[in-house]
Protein backbone atom coordinates (compact mmCIF):
# COMPACT_ATOMS: atom_id res chain seq x y z
CA UNK A 1 0.00 0.00 0.00
CA UNK A 2 1.31 3.32 -0.96
CA UNK A 3 2.45 5.12 1.88
CA UNK A 4 0.56 8.72 3.66
CA UNK A 5 2.68 11.23 1.33
CA UNK A 6 3.99 9.25 -1.35
CA UNK A 7 6.39 10.60 -3.87
CA UNK A 8 5.31 14.12 -2.81
CA UNK A 9 7.79 16.58 -2.55
CA UNK A 10 7.79 18.67 0.45
CA UNK A 11 9.86 21.97 1.04
CA UNK A 12 10.96 21.90 4.86
CA UNK A 13 12.56 25.74 6.00
CA UNK A 14 14.65 25.90 9.00
CA UNK A 15 14.91 21.60 9.12
CA UNK A 16 18.84 21.23 9.60
CA UNK A 17 17.80 21.05 13.25
CA UNK A 18 14.97 20.87 15.73
CA UNK A 19 11.29 20.94 14.85
CA UNK A 20 12.16 20.98 11.10
CA UNK A 21 14.28 18.59 11.01
CA UNK A 22 11.93 15.89 13.16
CA UNK A 23 9.06 16.77 10.69
CA UNK A 24 11.91 16.48 7.68
CA UNK A 25 12.15 13.07 9.34
CA UNK A 26 8.35 11.85 10.18
CA UNK A 27 8.23 13.17 6.23
CA UNK A 28 10.47 11.25 4.47
CA UNK A 29 9.46 7.69 6.35
CA UNK A 30 6.11 8.44 4.94
CA UNK A 31 7.06 8.70 1.27
CA UNK A 32 7.51 12.36 0.67
CA UNK A 33 10.76 13.78 -1.13
CA UNK A 34 12.22 16.37 1.50
CA UNK A 35 13.62 19.48 0.85
CA UNK A 36 16.09 19.95 3.66
CA UNK A 37 16.42 23.71 3.75
CA UNK A 38 19.22 25.48 5.69
CA UNK A 39 19.96 29.23 6.24
CA UNK A 40 24.21 29.49 6.60
CA UNK A 41 27.00 27.58 5.38
CA UNK A 42 27.32 27.07 9.13
CA UNK A 43 24.43 24.73 9.00
CA UNK A 44 25.26 22.87 5.68
CA UNK A 45 27.13 20.06 8.11
CA UNK A 46 23.68 19.70 10.21
CA UNK A 47 21.67 19.41 7.56
CA UNK A 48 23.49 16.88 5.43
CA UNK A 49 23.28 14.88 9.24
CA UNK A 50 19.61 14.93 8.82
CA UNK A 51 19.52 14.25 4.69
CA UNK A 52 22.07 10.85 5.41
CA UNK A 53 19.40 9.83 8.44
CA UNK A 54 16.49 9.83 5.61
CA UNK A 55 18.69 8.49 3.33
CA UNK A 56 20.64 5.56 4.80
CA UNK A 57 16.92 4.56 6.07
CA UNK A 58 15.41 4.36 2.31
CA UNK A 59 13.60 8.41 2.39
CA UNK A 60 14.91 10.27 -0.11
CA UNK A 61 16.25 14.11 0.71
CA UNK A 62 18.38 16.61 -0.55
CA UNK A 63 19.55 19.89 1.11
CA UNK A 64 19.25 23.45 -0.11
CA UNK A 65 20.56 26.59 1.31
CA UNK A 66 18.37 29.31 1.51
CA UNK A 67 17.68 32.36 3.53
CA UNK A 68 13.76 32.44 3.60
CA UNK A 69 14.00 36.50 4.54
CA UNK A 70 15.23 36.83 1.35
CA UNK A 71 12.94 37.46 -1.85
CA UNK A 72 15.22 36.14 -5.02
CA UNK A 73 16.82 33.48 -2.43
CA UNK A 74 13.08 32.15 -1.99
CA UNK A 75 12.33 32.04 -5.26
CA UNK A 76 15.36 30.20 -6.40
CA UNK A 77 14.81 27.29 -4.17
CA UNK A 78 11.20 26.80 -5.51
CA UNK A 79 12.21 27.05 -9.21
CA UNK A 80 15.30 24.72 -8.41
CA UNK A 81 13.17 22.47 -6.73
CA UNK A 82 10.00 22.55 -9.27
CA UNK A 83 13.22 22.18 -11.82
CA UNK A 84 14.61 18.82 -9.85
CA UNK A 85 11.55 16.88 -9.03
CA UNK A 86 8.54 18.54 -11.22
CA UNK A 87 6.64 20.53 -8.62
CA UNK A 88 6.54 21.00 -4.66
CA UNK A 89 3.48 19.82 -2.91
CA UNK A 90 4.33 20.85 0.76
CA UNK A 91 5.81 23.54 2.32
CA UNK A 92 6.42 23.26 5.84
CA UNK A 93 7.50 27.00 6.61
CA UNK A 94 9.09 26.17 9.60
CA UNK A 95 12.31 28.55 9.99
CA UNK A 96 12.23 30.72 13.21
CA UNK A 97 14.19 32.56 15.44
CA UNK A 98 14.37 34.42 18.98
CA UNK A 99 16.18 37.60 19.71
CA UNK A 100 14.89 38.53 22.94
CA UNK A 101 14.74 41.41 24.95
CA UNK A 102 12.59 43.52 27.14
CA UNK A 103 10.25 46.01 25.86
CA UNK A 104 11.80 49.05 26.57
CA UNK A 105 15.44 47.78 25.38
CA UNK A 106 14.48 45.48 22.47
CA UNK A 107 15.98 47.51 19.39
CA UNK A 108 14.63 48.39 15.87
CA UNK A 109 17.14 45.40 14.75
CA UNK A 110 15.60 42.61 16.99
CA UNK A 111 12.56 44.01 16.06
CA UNK A 112 12.86 43.29 12.14
CA UNK A 113 15.17 40.46 12.11
CA UNK A 114 12.31 38.33 14.00
CA UNK A 115 9.20 39.51 11.68
CA UNK A 116 11.74 38.97 8.91
CA UNK A 117 12.51 35.51 9.21
CA UNK A 118 9.22 34.15 11.49
CA UNK A 119 6.48 36.43 9.57
CA UNK A 120 8.28 37.93 6.30
CA UNK A 121 10.05 34.53 5.46
CA UNK A 122 6.72 32.40 6.27
CA UNK A 123 5.01 35.16 3.58
CA UNK A 124 7.74 34.65 0.96
CA UNK A 125 7.85 30.91 0.99
CA UNK A 126 4.21 30.74 1.14
CA UNK A 127 3.71 32.81 -1.92
CA UNK A 128 5.97 30.85 -4.08
CA UNK A 129 4.12 27.65 -3.14
CA UNK A 130 0.46 29.22 -3.30
CA UNK A 131 2.05 29.92 -7.44
CA UNK A 132 3.15 27.14 -7.65
CA UNK A 133 0.16 24.59 -6.58
CA UNK A 134 -2.02 26.84 -8.75
CA UNK A 135 0.02 26.06 -12.03
CA UNK A 136 -0.27 22.47 -11.52
CA UNK A 137 -3.59 22.13 -10.00
CA UNK A 138 -4.51 18.30 -8.52
CA UNK A 139 -2.36 15.83 -8.95
CA UNK A 140 -2.81 11.99 -8.57
CA UNK A 141 -0.77 11.95 -5.14
CA UNK A 142 -3.29 13.62 -3.07
CA UNK A 143 -6.71 15.24 -2.91
CA UNK A 144 -5.52 18.81 -2.53
CA UNK A 145 -3.47 20.86 -4.89
CA UNK A 146 -0.93 21.46 -2.03
CA UNK A 147 -0.40 21.99 1.18
CA UNK A 148 0.91 24.45 3.35
CA UNK A 149 2.02 23.80 7.09
CA UNK A 150 3.23 27.01 8.93
CA UNK A 151 4.93 26.85 12.42
CA UNK A 152 3.62 28.85 14.11
CA UNK A 153 3.49 28.77 18.57
CA UNK A 154 1.32 28.86 21.56
CA UNK A 155 2.37 32.57 21.68
CA UNK A 156 0.04 33.18 18.44
CA UNK A 157 -2.80 33.52 21.49
CA UNK A 158 -0.35 33.59 24.82
CA UNK A 159 1.39 37.21 25.15
CA UNK A 160 4.79 36.97 26.17
CA UNK A 161 6.46 39.34 28.29
CA UNK A 162 10.07 39.78 26.93
CA UNK A 163 9.13 38.32 23.99
CA UNK A 164 7.17 41.03 21.95
CA UNK A 165 8.62 40.75 18.86
CA UNK A 166 8.53 36.63 18.70
CA UNK A 167 5.33 36.78 20.00
CA UNK A 168 3.97 39.76 17.73
CA UNK A 169 5.35 37.01 14.35
CA UNK A 170 3.47 34.85 15.75
CA UNK A 171 0.55 36.08 16.62
CA UNK A 172 0.78 37.38 13.03
CA UNK A 173 1.34 34.34 10.99
CA UNK A 174 -2.06 33.30 12.69
CA UNK A 175 -4.07 35.55 10.30
CA UNK A 176 -1.56 35.16 7.45
CA UNK A 177 -2.41 31.45 6.99
CA UNK A 178 -6.18 31.86 7.98
CA UNK A 179 -6.36 34.65 5.23
CA UNK A 180 -3.88 32.54 2.76
CA UNK A 181 -6.53 29.45 3.01
CA UNK A 182 -9.54 31.39 3.03
CA UNK A 183 -8.19 32.71 -0.47
CA UNK A 184 -7.34 29.61 -2.13
CA UNK A 185 -9.99 26.87 -0.70
CA UNK A 186 -11.74 27.19 -3.87
CA UNK A 187 -8.71 25.60 -5.60
CA UNK A 188 -8.26 22.86 -2.94
CA UNK A 189 -5.14 24.48 -1.49
CA UNK A 190 -5.04 23.66 2.42
CA UNK A 191 -3.22 25.72 4.53
CA UNK A 192 -3.24 25.35 8.29
CA UNK A 193 -0.84 25.73 11.47
CA UNK A 194 0.73 23.78 13.93
CA UNK A 195 1.26 25.62 17.24
CA UNK A 196 4.14 24.01 19.12
CA UNK A 197 3.83 24.29 23.24
CA UNK A 198 7.19 23.50 24.85
CA UNK A 199 9.73 21.53 22.69
CA UNK A 200 13.03 20.05 23.26
CA UNK A 201 14.53 21.80 20.55
CA UNK A 202 17.94 24.51 20.53
CA UNK A 203 15.58 27.02 20.18
CA UNK A 204 14.88 27.05 24.25
CA UNK A 205 17.50 24.84 25.47
CA UNK A 206 17.71 27.23 28.90
CA UNK A 207 14.51 26.45 29.52
CA UNK A 208 14.68 22.67 29.80
CA UNK A 209 18.82 22.30 30.33
CA UNK A 210 18.69 22.27 33.97
CA UNK A 211 16.44 19.88 36.27
CA UNK A 212 15.21 23.03 38.31
CA UNK A 213 14.50 24.87 34.67
CA UNK A 214 13.06 21.96 33.63
CA UNK A 215 10.99 21.59 36.75
CA UNK A 216 9.71 25.26 36.51
CA UNK A 217 9.07 24.65 32.49
CA UNK A 218 6.58 21.49 33.79
CA UNK A 219 4.52 24.25 36.20
CA UNK A 220 3.54 25.46 32.65
CA UNK A 221 2.55 21.84 30.87
CA UNK A 222 -0.68 19.88 32.45
CA UNK A 223 0.44 16.83 30.59
CA UNK A 224 3.58 17.07 32.75
CA UNK A 225 6.36 16.22 30.23
CA UNK A 226 8.42 18.32 27.46
CA UNK A 227 7.54 18.01 24.12
CA UNK A 228 9.61 16.23 21.29
CA UNK A 229 9.98 16.54 17.75
CA UNK A 230 8.42 13.46 16.98
CA UNK A 231 5.18 15.09 18.23
CA UNK A 232 5.09 17.53 16.08
CA UNK A 233 6.57 15.21 13.03
CA UNK A 234 3.22 13.09 13.70
CA UNK A 235 1.08 16.49 13.54
CA UNK A 236 2.35 17.69 10.38
CA UNK A 237 2.12 14.54 8.62
CA UNK A 238 -1.72 14.22 9.65
CA UNK A 239 -1.85 18.00 8.25
CA UNK A 240 -0.17 17.10 5.46
CA UNK A 241 -1.92 14.09 4.47
CA UNK A 242 -5.73 13.28 2.82
CA UNK A 243 -6.48 12.00 6.75
CA UNK A 244 -6.51 15.94 7.20
CA UNK A 245 -8.37 16.73 3.38
CA UNK A 246 -11.38 18.75 5.50
CA UNK A 247 -9.08 20.55 7.18
CA UNK A 248 -8.44 24.14 6.33
CA UNK A 249 -7.52 27.35 8.03
CA UNK A 250 -6.98 26.40 11.71
CA UNK A 251 -4.28 26.21 14.06
CA UNK A 252 -3.79 22.40 15.41
CA UNK A 253 -2.24 23.33 19.31
CA UNK A 254 0.60 20.32 20.02
CA UNK A 255 1.50 21.43 23.81
CA UNK A 256 0.58 18.78 26.40
CA UNK A 257 -2.26 21.20 27.40
CA UNK A 258 -0.24 24.71 27.91
CA UNK A 259 -3.12 26.88 26.37
CA UNK A 260 -5.89 25.17 29.29
CA UNK A 261 -4.47 28.33 31.55
CA UNK A 262 -2.72 25.50 33.77
CA UNK A 263 -2.31 28.22 36.55
CA UNK A 264 -5.96 27.12 37.64
CA UNK A 265 -5.22 23.41 38.20
CA UNK A 266 -3.70 24.09 42.06
CA UNK A 267 -6.57 26.76 42.46
CA UNK A 268 -9.92 25.32 42.31
P1 LIG B 1 15.64 25.55 16.07
O1 LIG B 1 16.44 26.74 16.45
O2 LIG B 1 16.24 24.20 16.22
O3 LIG B 1 15.13 25.66 14.56
C1 LIG B 1 14.96 26.85 13.86
C2 LIG B 1 15.55 26.64 12.49
O4 LIG B 1 15.33 27.81 11.68
C3 LIG B 1 17.06 26.40 12.54
O5 LIG B 1 17.34 25.22 11.84
C4 LIG B 1 17.63 27.62 11.84
O6 LIG B 1 18.81 27.33 11.12
C5 LIG B 1 16.49 28.00 10.91
N1 LIG B 1 16.56 29.38 10.44
C6 LIG B 1 16.80 30.50 11.17
N2 LIG B 1 16.81 31.58 10.38
C7 LIG B 1 16.56 31.13 9.11
C8 LIG B 1 16.44 31.76 7.85
N3 LIG B 1 16.60 33.09 7.72
N4 LIG B 1 16.18 31.00 6.77
C9 LIG B 1 16.03 29.66 6.88
N5 LIG B 1 16.13 29.00 8.06
C10 LIG B 1 16.39 29.74 9.15
O7 LIG B 1 14.30 25.67 16.92
P2 LIG B 1 12.91 24.89 16.76
O8 LIG B 1 12.34 24.81 18.12
O9 LIG B 1 13.07 23.65 15.99
O10 LIG B 1 12.04 25.96 15.95
C11 LIG B 1 11.35 25.64 14.75
C12 LIG B 1 10.07 26.45 14.66
O11 LIG B 1 9.20 26.03 15.72
C13 LIG B 1 10.26 27.96 14.85
O12 LIG B 1 9.41 28.65 13.96
C14 LIG B 1 9.83 28.19 16.28
O13 LIG B 1 9.34 29.50 16.49
C15 LIG B 1 8.72 27.16 16.40
N6 LIG B 1 8.38 26.81 17.77
C16 LIG B 1 9.25 26.12 18.57
C17 LIG B 1 8.86 25.80 19.86
C18 LIG B 1 9.74 25.01 20.79
O14 LIG B 1 9.36 24.86 21.96
N7 LIG B 1 10.87 24.49 20.38
C19 LIG B 1 7.62 26.19 20.35
C20 LIG B 1 6.78 26.90 19.52
C21 LIG B 1 7.17 27.20 18.23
Amino acid sequence: MDKKLQDQIAIITGASSGIGAGVAKAMAAVGATVVVNYPVDAAKDMAEAVKNEITSSGGKAIVYKTDVSKEEEVKQMFADTVAQFGTVDILVNNAGLQRDAPFTEMTLEQWNYVLSVNLTGQFLCAREAVREFLRRGISNKSKSAGKIICMSSVHEVIPWAGHANYAASKGGIMLLMKTIAQEFASKRIRVNSIAPGAIQTPINRDAWDTSAHLQNLLKLIPEKRIGQVEDIGNAAVWLASDDADYVNGTTLFVDGGMTLYPGFVDNG
